[in-house]
């Protein structure tokens, strides 16, 4: 069985993604993917590195959310997920792994490009965790379009409503919740610095990702509050074929990384447990790229 722990090649670690996935409408369900993509289900070992800890993660429900959701369960952490109400089945797949864990889920459905909806979701998360001292800012919208003529206003409006109005309602909700010691994790991504042609509203939004962490983790870790990011590159989540790409690329998606293939959500999950945990005290402002290699700043 593929885990993150037997020495391995990471070329053959899994394999490349080809296959006749079809397009899927958005946002997809983690069992409309083919194949499944791997969330460190069935093989992530904690070792209580976010022991008592309480995480709100969006996008908890599938995808990198979903095996961050599950790595910090084990790792000892009560989890909040939000999520949209068509997700709920994938939601309550990581509630049931969440509470297998032994911890603490909180279901929290809602659309969070709705700055009512987006505090409300924090109330919930500070309501039913009993605290917060970590946040991950993960939910995002992606839907690939050829011409910017297509690109219409809504569209637009919406991709950065979902990636960075959100996730700066989010944060400044959540703030007053965050004792000394807490972590905000904010997920950009390889596109933040080589954007395709078809993703210039995506792409765009990531680079202001990258842009308001670097402000934010500034002017909070006099505060004792540090803020990070993770820039993953191509990834096998529900994403990708929910119009995130052309159809044609989410076939063979990944295979033009220096690893020659796309990254499995478990992949992803430690590098959030990392910046989550005390182990990265000194790792401030930081963008941690978890991309198969592909040449980032
Ligand atoms: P995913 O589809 O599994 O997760 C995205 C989640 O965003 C969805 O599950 C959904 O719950 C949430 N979401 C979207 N719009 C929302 C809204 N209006 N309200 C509430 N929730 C909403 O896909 P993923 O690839 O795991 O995406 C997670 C993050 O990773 C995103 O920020 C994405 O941009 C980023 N990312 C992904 C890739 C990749 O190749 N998969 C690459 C780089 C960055
Ligand atoms: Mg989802």
């Amino acid at each position: 069985m593929t885990d993150q722990y037997t020495f391995q090649n990471p070329v053959t670690q899994y394999a490349p993604i080809d296959t006749e996935q079809p397009e899927l409408a958005e946002p997809g369900l983690e069992t409309e993917l083919t194949p499944r993509a791997d969330l460190g289900q069935d093989t992530y070992r904690g070792t209580g590195r976010l022991t008592g800890r309480r995480a709100l993660i969006t996008g908890g429900d599938s995808g990198i959310g979903g095996a961050t959701a599950i790595a910090f369960a084990r790792e000892g952490a009560d989890v909040a997920i939000s999520y949209l109400p068509e997700e709920e089945p994938d939601a309550q797949r990581i509630v049931a792994l969440i509470e297998e864990a032994g911890r603490t889920a909180v279901a929290l459905p809602g659309d969070i490009s709705s700055p009512t909806a987006a505090r409300a979701l924090v109330d919930a998360a500070v309501d039913g965790l009993g605290g917060l001292d970590i946040l991950v800012n993960n939910a995002g919208k992606q839907v690939s379009i050829d011409k910017l003529e297509d690109l219409t206003d809504e569209q637009f409006d919406q991709t950065f409503k979902t990636n960075v109005y959100a996730l700066f309602w989010i944060t400044k909700a959540a703030l007053p919740h965050l004792p000394e010691g807490s972590s905000i994790i904010n997920t950009s991504s390889i596109q933040a610095y080589s954007p395709s042609e078809t993703l210039v509203d995506y792409a765009t939004t990531k680079a202001s990702i990258n842009t308001i962490s670097k402000a934010l983790a500034q002017q909070l870790a006099p505060r004792g509050i540090r803020v990070n990011v993770v820039a993953p590159g191509p990834v096998w989540t529900p994403l990708q074929p929910s119009k995130g790409q052309p159809i044609e690329k989410v076939q063979t998606f990944g295979s033009d990384t220096p690893l020659g293939r796309a990254g499995q959500p478990a992949e992803l999950a430690p590098a959030y447990v990392f910046l989550a945990s005390q182990e990265s005290s000194y790792v401030v402002g930081e963008t941690l790229n978890v991309n198969g290699g592909m040449p980032s700043p």
